[in-house]
């Protein structure tokens, strides 16, 4: 394909909002994109110049979407790795299938990080019974595969981590103590072929049933806190040799110190405020680095509040954006994903503003309007 057009082709496995980022900002710079999706309504058609209906682990389909493009990306960890080693030898991947190897079981996920002495809070496999502990702590269990979201999540209460293992079916899981944490943080970096990084501003995240609310950037934490959470970032894709973006969500603690939660090898939705607030956004910067062009400037133009917009605030019809859209700063993106389901991601709106308390108070001001319309309590943020 790309001899005949002379043109980059871009293929996108998943076709959520994040796909469709990544498509809409390809097309800005040239790059056409295939993506591949088992929905055939999925966000990223809308952008994509093509696109492959297949489940994400239909090798069959995958080998098609190999050998019509010159760089191969995901955007979802959830891709069976197996299936991008098998397309390695015909086109340029991007995530590489060892780095999903690693991230998208969380079990490998903390013997990595532990493995390079990245601070994380103390785990252990659950189907492991010499590691569990005898101490009646507090711990989360998370499923090895497939959670996202706080899906496949049990905290311990009155039964133990036996009675949570049970909340979640007794599948493969990892314990994790709870973390009393000040904060939640995320580093988006980007990381070329060549090694070169870019950092974006650290965002400060908000989740709500342990879903992200709202990130404010940049986040208030102290320099050296800072400093300290871009060296584990850098430090990540580094030792995964990983090239594109990739998010470090992490936890700061009362005394300043900080943990790593979890790795997201790919665009986030902590990044999202990249879009109207840095010179380039997180998804310009990542088709920049798998496609092999310089990597732009991450610079903060405008200090930003994003607030994700969940499908209950659809639940008395498609709300009302004339309070929204005049705001000055403000920016709404919708995914056109349907039906509207609670708690499902279906747009993100942004407030850019001179300083952090007027951003926030603008989205304050609209949250709360929007979820009166959706007969929701319009909780603080
Ligand atoms: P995750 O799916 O691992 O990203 O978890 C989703 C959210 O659950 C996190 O952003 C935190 O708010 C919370 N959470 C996850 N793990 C822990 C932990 N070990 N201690 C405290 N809160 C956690």
């Amino acid at each position: 394909m790309s001899s005949d057009t002379q043109t980059h082709w871009l293929g996108i496995v998943g076709g959520g909002q994040l796909g469709w980022m990544i498509a809409l900002e390809a097309q800005r710079l040239g790059i056409r994109t295939l993506a591949m999706d088992p929905s055939e309504n999925c966000a990223a058609r809308q952008a994509a110049t093509s696109f492959i209906q297949a489940p994400l682990d239909d090798i069959g389909a995958m080998h098609r979407l190999a050998r019509q493009v010159d760089t191969l990306t995901v955007e979802t960890e959830h891709v069976d790795y197996r299936a991008l080693e098998a397309v390695a030898g015909q086109t340029q991947v991007h995530t590489a299938a060892e780095v999903l190897g690693v991230v998208q079981d969380r079990l490998k996920q903390r013997e990595f990080l532990a493995r390079h002495d990245f601070p994380q809070a103390r785990f252990f496999n659950m189907e492991d019974a010499s590691e569990w502990p005898d101490d009646k702590g507090d711990y989360i269990i998370k499923s090895r595969f497939g959670g996202y979201d706080g899906k496949g999540q049990a905290r311990t209460g009155a039964n133990g981590l036996s009675g949570a293992w049970q909340e979640i079916e007794s599948v493969p899981a990892v314990a994790e103590s709870v973390v009393e944490f000040e904060r939640e943080i995320s580093v988006v970096l980007a990381r070329d072929a060549e090694g070169h990084i870019t950092i974006y501003p650290i965002a400060e995240n908000r989740h709500r049933n342990h879903i992200l609310h709202v990130s404010i950037v940049p986040a208030r934490i102290p320099d050296p806190v800072a400093e300290t959470a871009e060296e584990i970032a850098t430090g990540i894709a580094t030792a995964l040799d990983y090239v594109g973006v990739i998010a470090t969500e992490m936890f700061v603690l009362p005394d300043g110190r900080v943990l790593v939660n979890e790795i997201a090898p790919r665009v986030h939705n902590s990044g999202h405020y990249t879009l109207g607030a840095c010179v380039t956004s997180q998804f310009e910067q990542h088709v920049r680095a798998v496609c092999g062009l310089p990597l732009g400037d991450p610079g903060l133009l405008s200090p930003c509040v994003m607030l994700n917009l969940l499908g209950d605030l659809w639940s008395a019809g498609e709300p009302d954006w004339s309070g929204l859209l005049p705001v000055d700063g403000a920016k709404l993106f919708l995914y056109g994903k349907t039906p509207p389901r609670p708690g499902r991601k279906m747009g993100h709106a942004l407030f850019m503003a001179p300083d952090e308390q007027t951003a926030l108070d603008h989205a304050q001001a609209c949250f709360e309007s929007l979820a009166m319309g959706a007969g929701l309590a319009p909780e603080r943020l």
